[in-house]
């Protein structure tokens, strides 16, 4: 086996390829690890839901609406020293601009999605909200918090908790036919699309190439917020957990029907 290196000498882990009986694999030189993405929306009317794939397995894609199977089946994926990839597809930071001008605009890369129009703004309150909540859930001793595009993939034996942006709109939003401007609490239609949107966010991520999709210059971290409360940040280091940026994926399109399946027990 051979091992690329970059100029300095250090492996370059995003890229390490490996060659092995003649074919390049690269998952198996990565720890393993699973990635979930969750489709922000209120557990009060059932619109949460969340998706997970694991890298063992792949070409299977589960999805489920129960934000407490989430926050146990991440804690199972820690117990097995699995690194974790969890994504919120609400804004997990604000824009904060030097100039008084460019106050309450969008962040770079949004379009007409800002998160200060009324359902960014209201999916950014939910998000931390229920970000907060599972990382204090999810909360273990001896794994690390990152939102550093470095971090990822993981490597090393230590598994670490890396969050990340799904920024998952037009062309790859899943629709309810029966509601197509605004889903419905009561609609098993919409609950599906939910986890339609979460699949199609865990998939981008899990396949793509990882490149962040909406940015700032200078901002104010929803996620990092929520780690130093949740107490997986030393207050320490919270000055750079407030301002550290956050990887957003936004998916081109949604993911096929069919490529993901329920959680078993949570049809
Ligand atoms: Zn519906």
């Amino acid at each position: 086996m051979a091992e690329r290196t970059n100029r300095k000498g250090s492996p370059r882990n995003a890229l390490r390829v490996y060659r092995y009986r003649g074919t390049i694999s690269i998952m198996s030189i990565v720890p393993d690890f699973a990635v979930y993405a969750c489709d922000v929306g209120s557990t009060f009317q059932n619109r949460f839901a969340w998706a997970r794939i694991a890298s063992s397995e792949p070409e299977q894609i589960e999805v489920c609406s129960d934000i407490t199977v989430l926050a146990r089946s991440i804690k199972d994926d820690f117990r097995a020293r699995r690194s974790v990839a969890l994504g919120f597809e609400s804004p997990l930071f604000l824009p904060v601009p030097k100039s008084v001008k460019d106050l309450c605009h969008e962040r770079q890369g949004e379009g007409n999605r800002s998160c200060f129009a009324s359902t960014g703004a209201y999916v950014a309150t939910l998000g931390l909200h229920e970000a907060a909540w599972i990382l204090r859930e999810i909360h273990t001793h001896g794994i690390g918090f990152t939102v550093a595009r470095k971090d990822w993939p993981p490597r090393g034996t230590d598994p670490i908790l890396f969050c990340w942006e799904a920024f998952v709109s037009g062309k790859a939003k899943a629709r309810c036919k029966l509601h197509p401007r605004e889903r419905s609490p009561r609609c098993d239609q919409c609950k599906r699309a939910d986890q339609h949107d979460a699949a199609t966010a865990v998939r981008a991520f899990a396949t793509g190439a990882l490149e962040c999709a909406v940015t700032s210059e200078s901002r104010i971290s929803l996620i990092g917020a929520a780690a130093i409360w949740s107490k997986w940040i030393d207050p320490l280091a919270a000055i750079a957990a407030l301002t550290d940026p956050v990887l957003v994926i936004k998916p081109a399109l949604p993911a096929p029907v069919g490529s993901f399946a329920p959680v078993r027990g949570h049809e």
